[in-house]
């Protein structure tokens, strides 16, 4: 069974790669709101859909944009807390939402 060692305060974490207690990169937890914005503007703009296909020189251009920042926010909002000594990710939150392994 392993150890379990106190962790002096929330920023830091046991890192099993490096095997000693590290600071901990988390990153902007904003961009879990940000997602949310996003998920909000895509269904105004699926509802709202005949009126953007009809102004194909800005709002096209523009849905298509917001369509396709969704894959770079979605993964920023996924992005797990990190050691900061080797990138190793402490914990799995990109991995909760997938189906388990057989
Ligand atoms: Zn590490």
């Amino acid at each position: 069974m392993r150890e379990i060692r106190p962790v002096p305060s929330p920023a830091h974490a046991d890192c099993p790669r490096c095997a000693r207690t590290v600071p901990v990169d988390r990153p902007w937890r904003g961009w879990v709101v940000v997602r949310g914005l996003w998920a909000f503007a895509v269904l105004v703009m699926m509802a709202t859909a005949p009126a953007i296909a009809a102004d194909a020189l800005f709002l096209t251009p523009l849905a298509i944009l917001l369509l396709g920042a969704g894959g770079f926010i979605i993964d920023r909002s996924r992005e797990p807390a990190r050691c900061r000594r080797c990138r190793y990710p402490l914990e799995r939150r990109s991995e909760t939402r997938r189906a388990p392994a057989r």
